[in-house]
């Protein structure tokens, strides 16, 4: 059988302060702190879409998230190591964290087919059959060379059955425990998946059985797959307190301004999303007063900036009306300052969630942002319901919007 895996890294974490139940926390990685809470941009293929490394370096996020499943595609995890892991490879030498498959195994639902050692499915690229489960999970996270790195786990989509369910959080243990012993590098830390759906016992069941193999940090896993945000928030709230105050807690695939607001509230201290991009690229661009639908008619000379308050260089430079015209026009352009906007957005949002936390002022501060962005998004419904191009575009939009959790879902 094979030998003794070494031991986990210590991350060290650093509890700054605690305002109710949020918290400001820094912890330390192979390659440098990570401040929270925070927001980790999806890096799908090993590149933030759109955005360049000199831009990438002025938005400074504490962790950059890249995907197994793509990376083991394309270029292959080898090709990524020898050309000296994530950090070599993109340029990025900040801390890194890779997911392990597991959600693109599940969601893309390339008719796999689930066994106790993992799931075989076939390439969305070219049907090739792909081998994933704890054991390949971890041997290409570990050629990736990420700092933060994930347990292979079982994600349903929701609605699912209590028995489905119950099965899943049972086998997402036996593999994280099978991660823990397949780990042959001590500077990675290895998160497990907290699974179970809404069923608050059932979260409790996963995190008590993943607590016991002692992991560096926790993940709550399997929401924002649709269940709605009143169920997601419920089962934040119930899952959180679970976890170890001593250990990073990390929100998977959760990026709406208001979900991050109400779950750093809860206690959780990272994030990642596809949402700052994906709306980016759409046009969809948030400010403190509400997603703006730049494509919308009401934009064509609207000489104000996106987001006043934003420090970003689109908000700095550019009107509304020009933003409107890349957009409308097709301008590569469009997708960078998009993205670019949206990106800042979120990072100032969780930056300012810290600093509120370590002033003792969250709550107010949850509650000011709260207020103006809803205000805002009714705006626009109203404004919206006064013009029938509009509401076209808007349906469009929606449609095309899927869940957070990956770049590479069909649009
Ligand atoms: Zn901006």
């Amino acid at each position: 059988m094979s030998s003794t895996p070494p031991p986990h890294p210590d991350l060290a974490l650093a509890l700054e302060a605690s305002d109710g139940g949020a918290r400001a926390t820094t912890f330390m990685t192979a390659h440098g702190p990570v401040r929270t809470p925070t927001f980790m941009p999806v890096a799908t293929k090993g590149s933030l879409k759109g955005i360049t490394h000199a831009q990438l370096e002025r938005l400074a996020p504490d962790v950059m998230l890249a995907n197994t499943y793509h990376l083991h595609l394309r270029p292959g995890e080898a090709t990524v190591r020898d050309l000296g892991g994530l950090h070599g490879f993109t340029g990025w030498q900040g801390p890194w964290i890779t997911d392990s498959g597991g959600y693109q195994v599940f969601s893309l639902d390339h008719r796999a087919t689930l066994d106790e050692e993992g799931v075989t499915l076939r390439s969305h690229l070219d049907g090739a059959p792909v081998r994933l489960g704890p054991r390949e999970a971890m041997a290409i996270q570990e050629s990736l060379g990420a700092d933060l790195i994930m347990a292979f786990d079982h994600c349903l989509a929701l609605p699912a059955s209590r028995e489905a369910l119950e099965a899943a959080v049972h086998r997402t243990t036996r593999w994280t425990a099978a991660c823990a012993a397949a780990r042959t590098r001590s500077d990675q830390a290895l998160f497990g998946i907290v699974q179970g759906g809404t069923d608050p016992a059932l979260r409790a069941l996963s995190a008590e059985a993943l607590l016991a193999l002692d992991l560096p940090g926790y993940a709550i896993g399997g929401l924002a797959v649709g269940e709605g945000g009143q169920a997601m928030r419920a089962a934040v709230e119930a899952t959180t307190p679970l976890l170890p105050a001593a250990k990073p807690r990390y929100l998977m695939g959760v990026g709406q301004p208001l979900d991050l607001i109400d779950a750093i509230a809860a206690g959780v201290d990272m994030f990642d999303c596809v949402l700052p991009t994906r709306n980016g690229r759409r046009g969809w661009l948030w400010t403190r007063d509400g997603t703006v639908r730049i494509g919308a008619r009401l934009h064509a000379k609207d000489d104000a900036p996106l987001d006043a308050e934003c420090r970003c260089e689109v908000c700095r430079t550019h009107s509304r009306g020009y933003l409107r015209h890349l957009f409308k026009t097709g301008e590569h352009t469009a997708v960078t300052l998009g993205s670019l906007h949206n990106l800042t957005f979120l990072f100032e949002l969780v930056r300012g969630a810290r600093t509120a936390i370590l002033a003792g002022t969250y709550t107010a501060f949850a509650a000011a942002f709260r207020a103006r962005f809803e205000a805002g998004e009714r705006a626009w419904q109203e404004a919206h319901a006064r013009d029938p191009e509009a509401a076209f575009r808007s349906r469009e939009a929606n449609r095309a919007r899927g869940t957070g959790h990956s770049e590479a879902e069909p649009a």
